[in-house]
């Protein structure tokens, strides 16, 4: 071998500053390659960075609008088979949020919305109250409608009245119905005043042993009631999106753009609704504008999600309105067919950078919803610029989705279906075999499934604002695969998402977002023949279990 002249090894990292550009490209070169075409999330990948921290230090915490902080950032669809209460309850306990959808009565997804801001408090402000006049079968009738028998009980039956004593579940198992609650309640209580802080109280509450702690003013009216089981879930659920001052969970809900939505809102609100997500395939139309500023003059604390948007120009009318996060996706959902039918839509990865890159200058967060399909592709939507990632599909298979498993050639499934199937928009058909839209948690009451005769279809309105003869679909009806409890595969997504990171070189989504912005998190495209070469190949046959 001829003897070649080597770099000094001891050089190589002042060495790369030779160069007029790190390996890779950066997110415009990335973009700009694509005068060839959009992109979606499967045609690029992210360079590995430096590991210099343990997975387990990066956090997720993320924006997903201006003013809502979550811990992960995961959201599920407003979509009759993906999110009603049991499954928003699930993922706010996890750290991310549900949109209860609104293809059911008013009333019932109210109920929905109201499970949610039940099912964990700090103080409860708004504490069901008796009075010694009532009966056993009051409180059992609350047991059954709201998930708890811990009642106080004052003199006037209400919140502000003399605190006289307590029920619990205890006290009413096994007596009559008909026997007033002044025969059954305890009357030896401990109580805290008024003005404790939450973490004083905890504290009573942990030492008493008690599994309520009625707070009382001088005079020893009830003014709020603390919960011993809140304690607990507080515990088992570090990373619950709760609203800071009350430790209740986030409720998100979704409506349309019709004039009986407004009306809807109206009992959303009434129920404790946080964040409201105005549900439309295309956002930029006179009817959400009209929507979000009646919604910001009339309920301005209330945080509102548009869209769904996948231009600047989209972008830009939604924001003037008045919107506080951007839903950013057209076609790219997994049971959709509107780029096919209506030959409108944009490919996802591409939308999420150009809306993402515009509305982040405004502080307005992007939502990048539609065609999840793994870990690899939230973190990619992250890196484009999206606070969340919205997801369906991939949520519909757990427990907590509505409906019911059956078996479909073999495999275990659930119904899945877009908003805008036939299906869907004629709601009230079966969907496939036995699978039932109801239940809405604990807590709460199971709902009845939603009956399409007393509201409008809101499937309709997401795709049509107005109405008309004939009906187009722009998704399709079918199932997925059981993924087992939500409790289960959030946590994975979570963990993934975290290795993923170590990887990139980047400890949370703001310093992913600077890295990316400032051209050190770098990109690369990848070609068909490199799609196979990253997926499993040459293989006779194996198994794929993604996580343990
Ligand atoms: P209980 O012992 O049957 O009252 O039920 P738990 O104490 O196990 O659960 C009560 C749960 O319901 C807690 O998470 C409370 O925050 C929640 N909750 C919401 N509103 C109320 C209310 O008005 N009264 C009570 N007792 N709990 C409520
Ligand atoms: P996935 O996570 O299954 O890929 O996509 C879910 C998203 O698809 C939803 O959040 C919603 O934006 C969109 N979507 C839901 N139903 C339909 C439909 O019938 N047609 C279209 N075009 N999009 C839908």
């Amino acid at each position: 071998m001829p003897n070649k002249s080597y770099l000094d090894p001891s050089t190589a990292l002042e060495h790369l500053k030779t160069y007029d550009h790190s390996d890779g490209l950066s997110i415009s070169e990335l973009m700009n390659s694509r005068i060839h075409g959009g992109l979606t999330y499967n045609d690029f990948l992210m360079l590995p960075g430096k590991i210099d921290f343990a997975a387990g230090e990066v956090t997720t915490e993320s924006k997903i609008t201006r003013n809502v902080v979550l811990k992960t950032p995961f959201m599920s669809s407003p979509m009759d088979t993906v999110t009603e209460g049991e499954m928003a309850i699930s993922m706010a306990l996890l750290g991310g949020i549900g949109v209860i959808h609104h293809n059911q009565t008013p009333e019932a997804q109210a109920a929905m919305v109201r499970a949610v801001k039940r099912h964990e408090n700090g103080f409860i402000t708004d504490p069901v109250v008796l009075s010694p006049k009532h009966l056993v079968e009051d409180v059992l009738d609350v047991k059954e409608r709201l998930g708890f028998s811990g009642i106080p009980i004052t003199d006037t039956g209400s919140l502000g009245g003399k605190l006289l004593g307590i029920v619990t579940n205890r006290d009413v198992q096994f007596r009559p119905e008909t026997l007033p609650l002044s025969e059954v309640m305890t009357t030896q209580l401990v109580t805290a005043p008024e003005g404790i802080t939450l973490v004083e109280a905890n504290h009573i509450l942990r030492d008493s042993k008690k599994g309520k702690l009625p707070i009382v003013d001088k005079e020893g009216r009830l003014t709020s009631l603390l919960a011993r089981s809140d304690l607990l879930k507080n515990q088992t659920y570090p990373l619950a999106s709760k609203r800071p001052e009350s430790k209740q969970l986030y409720a998100a809900a979704a409506v349309g753009t019709r004039p009986a939505d407004r009306d809807r809102l109206k009992l959303l609100v009434e129920a404790g609704l946080d964040i409201v997500v105005i549900d439309s395939s295309q956002g930029n139309s006179i009817f959400q504008i009209d929507m979000i500023k009646w919604i910001k003059s009339t309920f301005p604390k209330l945080e509102v999600i548009a869209g769904n948007v996948v231009t600047r120009e989209q972008a830009a009318s939604l924001i003037v309105a008045g919107a506080d996060g951007l839903r950013v996706g057209m076609g790219s959902g997994s049971i959709c067919i509107t780029q096919e039918v209506m030959a409108v839509g944009r490919p996802q990865a591409t939308s999420v950078h150009a809306v993402a890159e515009f509305s982040n200058q405004f502080g307005v967060p992007v939502i990048a919803d539609g065609g999840i399909g793994n870990v690899g592709h939230i973190v990619k939507a992250l890196s484009l610029g999206a606070g969340a990632v919205m997801m369906g599909g991939l949520l519909a298979g757990t427990t907590e989705a509505p409906g019911e498993y059956f078996y479909h050639e073999g495999k275990r499934v659930k119904a899945y279906r877009g908003m805008g199937s036939l299906e869907a928009m004629e709601q009230g058909k079966p969907i496939p075999p036995s699978a039932k839209v109801s239940g809405v948690g604990a807590g709460s009451k199971p709902s009845k499934p939603a009956k399409s005769t007393s509201h409008e279809n809101a499937a309709t309105s997401r795709y049509f604002s107005e109405s008309s003869a004939v009906k187009v679909a722009q998704g399709v009806s079918g199932d997925v695969q059981d993924k087992g409890s939500i409790k289960a595969f959030l946590p994975y997504l979570h963990t993934g998402l975290q290795h993923s990171f170590q990887d990139i070189g980047v400890r949370n989504v703001q310093e992913l977002h600077d890295g990316v912005r400032a051209g050190n998190v770098r990109f690369e495209l990848r070609t068909a023949s490199a799609q196979v070469e990253g997926g499993v190949h040459g293989l006779h046959s194996y198994t794929k279990r993604l996580f343990a």
